[in-house]
């Protein structure tokens, strides 16, 4: 049984376990199922900076002409259950829209999605959309399923790790330095495919510095490598794939060195990467969002995932395709149905046998039209969608197109903001509700790993501030007219009744370990490796797909540079938590924009001079950073500040089948900013 300190840290998808030390006054680790030996990152170590943060909301808001005034919890509830309840009788269950939250727990975003659903609508979504939402998609059409293939502990054993558009090394700290950096200690050779030279850049043997966008061509070039040099594995090819010759006939038309040309990357460097890659006895890929957020992301993945099937290296240990994911709990928001098309445990909501399996347990069955995804939704608002609950989400500084971000939310009847902090979303709420923070409740999250680990409560909420189910319980029964379990434990184990990959699971069997899904109801363990035998699609083969290369959606001209965002170690995400830590403000309080050299002398920009970054979407003004980290052509900036709000120039492009923006491929002038 958990003692009742032990919690997770509320920021990356590695899932530390973390605690309150009273006696220092501080996050402490303990060891947790990955953080073994109770190491944390910089920013687990400063969790506790936002649990006892003087800007807390502690109290609920309502607006009254215009300003928020604090108000009991009953006239919050009261204004929501009117507001709800007349969008949806004016205009219909889809007039409504609900952010859930891939930063809380498995019982939270259930209950929401399930609110959704007995209101009458499929328009559910969480901020996996935003980050992995085309690899769940390409991963899922071809292996049938969309989380990692293997498990962390076996993925030392790879003689070779192909990492794209990712960069462990400062976002996913403790999984680089517990489980990746061993292994190159000993021997393992790393690939790491990123524009931009970064903290895993410096622990890589090849570095392909691929032309943001231009993945495929470098993909596709490395796979008529494996062809050409003969590294195919055929007796996988023979037994566990389709539609190889197709593949072939097509890899053979292409002109190695002139793909390789067309990605930026040198050809001779491509060669070796794919036949180290080719020839390696295990090789395993970690695939970020460098590869997921373009609207071609889907196809960015199918495209990577040909290399692994071409060499037999799926479904064994120190292979596979897998996915590092973002935020501590979207791998589990995901699992638990709140996605638009997408049941508990990822049973389509337009598959008549899921309803009925859900409708068992609920006693109402969901609609049966796939809903709205997230930035499809900001799209309608005004709209066909006329209310929003926002429950752990900052959208107004995540979404791409940040402007017209604002004025969708400017146009909404109702929204109401469920969170912890006064974030920038909060300017736009007509009711906003106190939350809890990580030390502050219990309920389970489930990391990159497939692992379900348990969060227990440390301390009470700050003020009238309550426990997030608690919340959303309330919520539940004051629009919908639910009566949801009123524990965590109770959640869980009605959750597991409706998710598949979860029905074998207990909460007592979780305790300060960890349950790994898929584990079906009567199984006595999860599955670390996934498609050993056949594929979670209960197919014994994989499809090959051939992949074209798509042009981004933004047209490049002469005087433009192309601005890639991401993220840097010491801050999280939109920043709303991070940004209030002390020490994490000490160690990068401020965004900047990294040029290169030549771009940055071509305009005159000094190094720390404030440049204006523009497009047609808006505008921001950001000290330069002259570095050759970043390759010609290319700038780089961060997504956690609210100013700059770089996200003012992203485009909203979407991949026509996961709907991903395009966060990674945004044309900019970038001039020296006039005196004032
Ligand atoms: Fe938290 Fe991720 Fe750092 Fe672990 S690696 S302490 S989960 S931010």
């Amino acid at each position: 049984m958990a003692a009742s300190s032990e919690s997770v840290c509320p920021y990356c998808g590695v899932g530390c376990g973390i605690r309150y030390d009273a006696d220092r006054g501080s996050a402490v680790g303990w060891n947790g199922p990955v953080n073994t030996r109770g190491e944390l990152c910089p920013k687990g170590a400063a969790a506790w900076d936002v649990v006892d943060h003087d800007e807390r909301l502690t109290t609920p808001l309502v607006r009254v002409n215009g300003r928020l005034v604090e108000a009991t919890w009953d006239e919050a509830f009261d204004r929501i259950e009117r507001e709800f309840s007349r969008v949806a009788a004016d205009h219909g269950p889809d007039s409504t829209f609900f952010f859930s939250s891939s930063n809380c727990t498995n019982e939270e975003n259930y209950l929401l999605q399930k609110t959704a659903r007995a209101l009458g609508t499929n328009n559910v979504d969480n901020c996996a959309r935003l980050c992995h939402a085309s690899t769940v998609a390409a991963m899922g059409d071809r292996f049938g399923a969309g989380a990692i293939t293997n498990s962390l502990s076996d993925l030392g054993e790879a003689d070779v790790f192909l990492v794209t558009g990712a960069n462990p090394a400062e976002q996913h700290p403790v999984i680089f330095r517990s489980y990746l950096l061993p292994a190159l200690k000993s021997g393992t050779t790393m690939i790491h495919v990123d524009p931009r030279e970064n903290q895993t850049t410096k622990a890589a043997d090849i570095h392909l510095p691929v032309k943001p966008g231009f993945d495929i061509p470098l993909l596709n070039a490395m796979a008529a490598v494996v062809v050409e040099e003969g590294l195919v594995d055929e007796a996988f090819v023979a037994e566990r794939t389709t539609g190889f010759e197709t593949l072939r006939e097509h890899l053979s038309g292409l002109d190695i060195d002139a793909e390789a040309e067309r990605a930026g990357v040198d050809p001779d460097d491509l060669r070796a990467a794919a036949s180290a890659y080719g020839e390696a006895d295990r090789a395993a890929v970690f695939t970020g969002m460098g590869m997921s957020q373009h609207h071609c992301g889907t196809d960015n993945v199918q495209a990577l995932i040909n290399l692994p099937l071409l060499t037999g290296n799926v479904g064994k240990a120190g292979t596979g395709v897998n996915p590092l994911r973002g935020q501590n709990n979207v791998q589990g928001a995901g699992d638990v149905g709140a996605l638009p098309n997408v049941l508990p445990g990822y049973r389509p909501v337009t598959d008549d046998d899921a309803r009925a399996a859900v409708a068992d347990v609920w006693g109402f069955e969901p609609p049966n039209h796939p809903g709205l995804t997230e930035v499809e939704a900001t799209h309608r608002f005004g709209d066909e969608v006329r209310a929003a609950y926002v429950f752990g989400e900052n959208p107004t500084v995540t979404e791409p197109n940040a402007n017209r971000v604002r004025e969708a939310f400017e146009s909404l009847d109702f929204c109401v903001v469920h969170d912890v902090f006064p974030t920038e979303t909060v300017e736009f709420a007509d009711v906003v509700l106190p939350g809890s923070v990580w030390a502050e409740k219990s309920g389970t999250v489930t990391n990159t790993d497939r692992q379900v680990i348990r969060m227990n409560r440390n301390v009470a909420p700050p003020g009238d501030a309550r426990a997030d189910l608690d919340i959303l319980r309330e919520f539940a029964a004051r629009v919908a007219g639910l009566d949801a379990p009123a524990t965590p434990e109770g959640v869980f184990d009605e959750l597991r009744r409706v998710t598949p990959i979860y029905a074998g699971m207990s909460y007592d069997g979780i305790g300060t370990g960890s349950q790994r899904w898929p584990f079906p109801e009567g199984a006595t363990e999860g599955t670390a490796i996934l498609h050993a035998d056949a594929f979670e699609s209960g197919l014994k083969t994989a499809p090959f797909r051939v992949v074209e290369h798509v042009d981004p959606a933004d047209p490049v001209a002469d005087d433009e540079l192309v601005l890639v965002t991401g993220r840097v170690l010491q801050q999280f995400n939109s920043g709303a938590l991070t940004r209030r830590s002390g020490v994490l403000m000490r160690m990068r309080g401020e965004d900047s924009l990294q040029i290169h050299p030549d771009d940055a002398a071509a305009r005159g920009i000094d190094d720390g001079a404030t440049v204006r970054v523009e497009n047609d979407r808006g505008e921001v003004a950001v000290a330069a950073e002259v570095t050759p980290a970043v390759r010609r052509g290319t700038v780089f900036a961060t997504f956690h500040y609210a100013d700059p709000l770089v996200n003012r120039l992203t485009g909203d492009a979407l991949d026509p089948t996961a709907k991903i923006p395009e966060y990674k491929h945004s044309a900019v002038r970038v001039t020296v900013e006039p005196e004032v």
